[in-house]
């Protein structure tokens, strides 16, 4: 299975670092301009079963102080158009204004054919591992995402997991 892959929110939740953990030594292109594709290409995922080709989104911003950061979600709602699947990224028990603000601003959760998987990252800096599934459980109460995944970007702990998701989706 293969299928386009775009990876938003906020900056600093460790967009970055999910994919770079997850293209990792595996085959990976870092392309400014794409010639067969409408895409930006940032990186390809692959193994026996799939390939995912992550696009390359211009980051949300998340204070409307000027015109330029609303032409700027333009683009990322733009880039987010032809994926199959989008991965959103929020810290573990962080989900603060500007999260959800990148959430109404997904065209995709009013799409029931473009999935949108939450990613709950950095569960390694839990010191209470207890308040994570409550956690878990609000976000899957008021929102209707395709699946919720607790991961750490920085040490791999769980991206199996959300591998076997976005492919169950392409
Ligand atoms: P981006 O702005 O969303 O692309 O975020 P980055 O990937 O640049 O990460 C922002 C910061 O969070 C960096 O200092 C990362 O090292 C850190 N970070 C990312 N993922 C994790 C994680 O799983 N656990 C911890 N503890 N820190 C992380
Ligand atoms: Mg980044």
């Amino acid at each position: 299975r293969s299928g386009y892959v775009a990876i938003v929110g906020r900056p600093n939740v460790g967009k970055s670092t999910l994919l770079n953990n997850l293209v990792g030594q595996k085959v990976s292109i870092t392309s400014k301009k794409s010639q067969t594709t409408r895409h930006r290409i940032h990186g390809i995922f692959t193994d026996a079963q799939s390939q995912f080709i992550f696009v390359d989104t211009p980051g949300f911003q998340t204070q409307y102080t000027n015109r330029l950061h609303s032409t700027m979600n333009r683009a990322v709602i733009q880039s987010m158009r032809d994926v199959d699947v989008v991965i959103l990224v929020i810290e573990a028990l962080r989900f603060d204004d500007r999260d959800k603000l990148v959430v109404k601003l997904l065209p995709a959760m009013d799409r029931p054919d473009k999935p949108v998987i939450l990613v709950v990252n950095k569960v390694d800096r839990l010191a209470d591992k207890s308040r994570l599934l409550p956690f878990l459980e609000k976000m899957a109460k008021e929102y209707a995402f395709a699946a919720i995944i607790p991961v750490s970007a920085e040490k791999g702990t769980q991206l199996a997991d959300l591998i076997r998701t976005v492919r169950s989706y392409l």
